[in-house]
Parts: C-alpha cells; structure tokens; sequence
C-alpha cells in the first residue's frame, strides 16, 4: 500500500498522533492515492473545509463534493449507523463517521481502505468514537462484515445463511484473520 499522501497530510497535521487525526489522514490519503472525488463522501465543501482547518496547518484541499455523490450502494444505511451510534454526539464524530462510511465502500478490509497501520487501530479507534457499536461486536467479527449485519438486523433482513453464526458454513469468512490483503 503507498502510504505517501497519508504521510504527507500527517506533516501538516495538527495532532499528528491522534488516533482521529490518523483516521483522517488515511482516509483522505487512501481516496488521493485512487484519484477518487469525494475525497470524504456527502460531505458539502464546506463542512469538508471546517474538517481540514480542525485537523490540518496550511492545507489547501478540495472535496469535490456535489449532489449526485449519492450511488446505489450502502453508504447512506452504514453512516446512519455510524451517527447513530456516536460516542459524542456531535461535528468531530459525525466527520470520523462520513470518513468510516466512505473507506467502508472500498474493496479490502476496513483498516486497509482507511490507510491505518493496523486492524488494532481501527478497533481502537471504533471503542472510541462509536463505542455502542463496537461493543456489540463481541467476537471480534470482521468489521465490514459486522457492519453488513447490523445493517441488516436493522432492516430486518436476513442476508445471513443461519440465525446463528456459530452454526453457518460461512463463520470463517465473517470472523476469519484480518491481517493480510484478502478481502474484506
Ligand atoms: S457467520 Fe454466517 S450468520 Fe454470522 S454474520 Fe457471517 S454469514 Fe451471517
């Protein structure tokens, strides 16, 4: 994974050993290494712009927002989700959860698509900011999976091949190691 544009932002980060700030960073850095615009999705330039000075010294970005960012995908339920269940009700953490939505529609496991160091710091990071949620992921399920599934317990949707994890054919794809560049 080129990490040159995450590093890049963390040299002009504020807090350049935040956990948040780390999120951010990769994030962003992960959508310019793609080419991808939004850089953050649904987030208006504006807000993106109050993110960038909260976050950043002297760093002039762009998001490239506009009002057909909306595809037909999961983006909308997953940040529902996410503000939701925000540990801090309020902009800092409605940011963090625009940036976890956008990277979760990327291919590869979540700390991957978010340019983090490791899955230990996306763990660490979701403990933080969306503690209720994390907390439900008592087995320690892939997170884009255990996002999938919240989704769709919410929607009342059974996507899943059994009521119960321990018993479906499919346990070692949800809860398998995350470690490595397979797939998310
Ligand atoms: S292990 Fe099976 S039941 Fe559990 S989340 Fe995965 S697909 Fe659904």
């Amino acid at each position: 994974m080129d990490m040159d544009a995450t590093r890049k932002l963390l040299l002009l980060a504020r807090r350049p050993h935040d956990l948040d700030t780390l999120v951010i960073a990769g994030v962003l850095g992960q959508a310019l290494e793609a080419g991808r615009a939004p850089l953050i999705r649904g987030l208006a330039e504006a807000r993106f712009q109050r993110l960038i000075n909260e976050y950043f010294v002297d760093l002039a970005l762009e998001n490239h927002a506009s009002e057909c960012d909306r595809g037909d995908d999961e983006f909308e339920d997953l940040l529902q989700l996410l503000l939701d269940h925000r540990s801090h009700p309020n902009e800092t953490s409605a940011w963090l959860a625009y940036a976890v939505a956008s990277a979760a529609m990327g291919e590869n496991h979540l700390w991957q698509d978010m340019g983090l160091p490791s899955r230990r710091h996306l763990s660490n990071f979701m403990i933080s900011r969306f503690g209720s949620l994390a907390a439900r992921n008592t087995g320690d399920m892939k997170w884009k999976k255990f996002f999938y599934r919240q989704m769709c317990e919410r929607a009342g949707v059974p996507i899943c091949k059994s009521p119960h994890c321990a018993d479906c054919c499919d346990y070692a794809v949800c809860f398998g190691p995350e470690d490595d560049g397979g797939p998310a």
